[in-house]
């Protein structure tokens, strides 16, 4: 016997949503935090229509939006002070804003309350793991109360480790993390605004040959500024309030300030050399750490969560436990992509030598006003597709080729029309026919029809996340139900019914 099904050790924002999405599917879920509350000060600055989308899918994208601020686009400036918009965030195929300003504080707030009625779910704040003993069949856990006490076992058929940066699991399991910190570090300055700044109306990155920066709306009533330190310098003279005011003055027109804090972060690239180990996995910052630059670390996370709670959903249920490999083959990937993102759009932010700031502006400027812009402005982001994994067949090698193994569209809300869990869409009779036959509700995809038309396929088979799971005409519906059933097969009615 063991205590729960799943322990997560943590509780930032990553595990708060595992935590979701295993209480929605009603799995016995430990959690143990050492900190007494969630942690009060911001992080994460802006999330993604992907993640926007996993909130909707736990009911709560409406509730996270309400504090938020949708954003339009980015630009970089350049040395001279030209902005040039390298993101452009239209709503698109996912049905939600792909830039959207957030307060971590109170988008975690939102999820913690969230998980009140989530009664599978028992937290324990204040409660640090110490020691993890892996068996064939079970983990145990030692844990205490983070300001001295009683040792206590705690027993599970699956550890997550979600703590972050420094994951103690992670460390544990003796897992390297691989990867570089830069040499530059950052302050990062939040500031409360009684109005949004009529100067910077959305996020800017400011090549300047000085001191590069970066300015940030945040949720409503807050604002974020960053500058960068040159490696080896004091960052002392810069953290008091009044040379931030300073600094500050300049991008202000008549709005009232209040400096929340100024910090020193220094950014890292970072991944874990495994993501699991036996019955110990990892998700969010204790498996991978991303520089801020394209807002990518929680989100990243968020998309592990989405990632994870299905298939230890089906693994509990006696699914081969094989499909827990299928989590890093296809995270991995998709997260070295978003650093790469990170890292490239920090080498021109972070640009000081004289001849690639030349280069660089001479760059963006001859795009500015071009088709050239409007393709780098709606494609820096990588796609939502995974190029192989838990899927009928493999995905195309390129990234826009990919039907299986692509994210499917709700352009309106077809998510809120899927039952959880296991789901198809259909444009054909037949193909419905056959597809309900094996099991599987049917949803007529509405808009998202074109989606498949595009791809020459007149039905989808869905995964829990909404990832494609195949795809195709009539014949390929046989090999793809084999498929399915063979990654899930004891588990299916289940998870199905
Ligand atoms: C300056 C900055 C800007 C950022 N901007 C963005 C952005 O714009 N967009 C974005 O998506 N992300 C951004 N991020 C990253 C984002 O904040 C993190 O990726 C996110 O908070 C990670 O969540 P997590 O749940 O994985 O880990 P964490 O939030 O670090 O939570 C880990 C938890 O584990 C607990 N813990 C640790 N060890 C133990 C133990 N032994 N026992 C019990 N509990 C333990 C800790 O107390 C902590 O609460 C930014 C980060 C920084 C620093």
């Amino acid at each position: 016997m063991t205590d729960c099904d799943v322990l997560i050790c943590g509780f930032g924002p990553v595990a708060q949503l595992l935590a979701l999405m295993l209480g929605d599917r009603g799995i016995s879920t430990i959690v143990v935090e050492r900190a007494d509350e969630p942690y009060p000060l911001p992080r994460a600055a802006v999330i993604d229509d992907e993640v926007l989308r996993i909130f909707q899918g736990v009911g709560l994208d409406a509730e996270v939006l309400s504090e938020a601020q949708v954003q339009p686009g980015a630009s970089i400036v350049t040395a001279d002070g030209q902005a040039v918009e390298v993101f452009r965030s239209r709503v698109g195929l996912l049905g939600h804003p792909p830039l959207v300003s957030i307060n971590q504080p109170s988008m975690e707030r939102t999820l913690i309350a969230a998980l009140e009625d989530r009664a599978t779910v028992d937290v324990r704040w204040g409660t640090t793991l110490e020691v993890v003993d892996r068996h064939a069949d079970r983990v145990e856990a030692y844990v205490r109360p983070t300001g001295g006490g009683r040792t206590e076992r705690v027993s599970a058929r699956w550890l997550v480790g979600c703590d972050g940066g420094t994951s103690a699991v992670r460390a544990r399991m003796e897992i390297p993390f691989e990867g570089r910190t830069a040499p530059q570090r950052w302050i990062v300055v939040d500031v409360l605004v009684d109005r949004p700044l009529r100067k910077v109306p959305h996020p800017h990155f400011v090549g300047s040959r000085e001191r590069p920066s970066v300015m940030v709306p945040m949720s409503p009533g807050r604002h974020r500024w960053e500058w960068m330190l040159h490696p080896g310098e004091d960052p002392a003279p810069f953290l008091t309030f009044a040379s931030v005011r300073e600094r500050i003055v300049p991008w202000l027109d008549g709005e009232e300030i209040e400096i929340e804090r100024a910090v020193v972060y220094t950014f890292h690239t970072r991944t874990a050399a495994q993501w699991r180990r036996g019955r110990v996995l990892l998700a969010g910052d204790a498996a991978h750490l991303t520089p801020p630059f394209a807002g990518q670390g929680f989100s990243s996370g968020a998309r592990d969560a989405a990632n994870l709670a299905w298939k230890l959903e089906e693994v509990l249920h006696g699914a081969p436990d094989a499909l827990l490999d299928t989590y890093e083959q296809e995270r991995r990937p998709h997260v070295a992509a978003m650093q790469r993102t990170a890292n490239t759009m920090g080498a021109f932010v972070q640009a000081t030598h004289p001849r690639t700031i030349k280069a660089r502006d001479l760059l963006l400027r001859s795009m500015d006003g071009t088709r050239i812009q409007d393709l780098v402005a709606t494609n820096v982001k990588p796609l939502p597709a995974y190029g192989d994994g838990a899927f009928a067949s493999r995905p195309a090698r390129l990234p826009w080729r990919r039907s299986v193994g692509a994210l499917f569209p709700q352009t309106g809300r077809l998510d809120d029309e899927l039952p959880r869990g296991w789901a198809a869409v259909a444009t054909d009779d037949v193909a419905r026919e056959l597809l309900e036959d094996a099991g599987l509700t049917v949803v007529d995809p509405g808009a998202d029809a074109a989606w498949l038309t595009r791809h020459d396929a007149s039905w989808a088979l869905l995964r829990p996340d909404r990832f494609v799971f195949g795809c195709g005409g009539i014949d390929d519906i046989a090999p793809a139900v084999r498929a399915w059933r063979r990654i899930t097969a004891p588990a299916r009615e289940a998870v199905v019914a």
